[in-house]
């Protein structure tokens, strides 16, 4: 791989602007770099902070043109991007991770042979090229089993539950409604995990990597709700997941920021659920409890500088702020009472609607223990639930 260090005043290119992309232009103007934002969506938050704004469809063959030439290096902030759209633009200029890496990880059954046939533990899983293949391929899996779209799916977005034999007939019917041309789907084992746990994996242009803490995730319909780290248990199990995390990114000779996102079963065994090519949803803590960000790391391995420090400076859990809990933080006294909170940063994403399952933002609450920053969480999320009760909210005393 071409070594390449930029200077301050650089243009970094980032494909998608969404939360992610927002929170990488933000790192990168602090490196003083200026960042060139590409997504379609006008009202995307990375368009806020960006230095060059590119609100167009991603087929547009003059602005790739135009982006190519005003930028020294591209990224992305997910995998669902165009992997043609990566491959072109690598023509012209570095993209890191490589369209290589995207393609593998961009398609769950790539990325789950890629994982299988180097021995990296997964799910047991097959593929399938009609809904009609349901059932047979789940006899390779077993039930209960999960079928997900082979692309595009994320945030649970693109599953079916498939318990038992009974429910395939029904599962199938769903798949078969919203099949495109070409699709194709994956059935894996559902498996009784114990924990979900994620762990951010940094790697440079020359092979250096460094982990971040292993983190402890809590999902809700598929979407990531909240994550606590350190995460609690076996001190093994920890160091497990960084040597796995390191030497799966190894393989995939990715450079960036990855995140592994692991299933921990009962015996302690670990599998890999996915892996993301990006900075992580879980990795957000890392903004206001690690010596260097995940979106710095990103900015850093990007533009060619060294890999920053991982260190935790505090235990930390993180609350995603979804749909209408950004709506219920906003009445009252809500906001107020959680900005009063020792510990408690509060991240909003700026997008201009509330939608249902949509993130909106995030709250970290920092503690000088874990229990402590536990403790302020879970009022908080108590407080969600249960409507606009923050002001009636009694702090955890320090
Ligand atoms: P994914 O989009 O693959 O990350 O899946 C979203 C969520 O579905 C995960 O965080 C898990 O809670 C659950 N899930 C996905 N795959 C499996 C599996 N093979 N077994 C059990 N749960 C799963």
């Amino acid at each position: 791989m071409k070594a390449l260090v930029l200077t301050t005043g650089s243009v970094l290119g980032v494909l998608g602007g969404g939360q992610l992309g927002s929170m990488f232009t933000m790192a990168a103007c602090r490196l003083g770099y200026h960042v060139a934002v590409w997504d379609p969506d006008p009202e995307a938050p990375a368009h806020r902070v960006a230095t060059h704004s590119f609100p167009v469809p991603f087929t547009d063959q003059h602005i790739l043109a135009r982006f190519a030439e005003l930028v020294s290096v591209v990224t992305y902030e997910w995998e669902n991007i165009p992997a043609e759209l990566c491959r072109a633009l690598e023509q012209r200029k570095p993209v890191r991770p490589s369209s290589a890496v995207l393609s593998v990880i961009q398609d769950r059954l790539e990325q789950k042979g890629f994982l299988a046939s180097n021995g990296f533990p997964v799910p047991p899983f097959a593929g399938l090229t009609d809904p009609d293949q349901l059932s047979t391929s789940i006899r390779q899996v077993g039930y209960p089993a999960l079928c997900k779209t082979a692309t595009a799916g994320y945030d649970g977005k693109g599953q079916w539950r498939i318990p038992r034999e009974s429910d395939v007939r029904e599962v199938e019917r769903a798949i078969l409604e919203s099949a495109r041309p070409g699709m194709r789907w994956i059935v894996e084992s559902l498996v009784p995990f114990e924990r979900e746990l994620s762990i951010l994996v940094v790697r440079g242009a020359d092979g250096q990597s460094c982990t971040y803490p292993l983190a402890e995730n809590e999902h809700d319909e598929g979407i990531l709700r909240t994550t606590m780290v350190p995460a609690q248990g076996s001190s093994v199990v920890a160091e497990q997941a960084a040597v796995l995390a390191r030497q799966v990114v190894d393989r995939l000779e990715g450079v960036g920021v990855f995140c592994l996102e692991l299933f921990q079963l009962p015996g302690g065994e670990l599998l890999i659920n996915e892996i993301a090519p990006r900075p992580h949803n879980s990795g957000h803590y890392t903004l206001d409890a690690c010596s260097v960000s995940q979106f710095e790391q990103q900015v850093r391995t990007t533009s060619g500088m060294p890999l920053g420090e991982v260190r935790l400076l505090s235990p930390a859990v993180m609350v995603n702020l979804i749909g209408d809990d950004a709506a219920i933080l906003m009445k009252g006294e809500g906001c107020r009472t959680l900005l009063n909170i020792p510990g408690a940063v509060l991240h909003l994403y700026g997008k201009p609607a509330i939608r249902p399952r949509r993130k909106m933002g995030h709250v970290t609450f920092l503690g000088e223990t874990l229990s402590l920053a536990l403790g302020h969480a879970k009022q908080f999320r108590d407080g969600l639930a249960n409507g606009p009760i923050l002001s009636a909210w009694e702090p955890v005393r320090h």
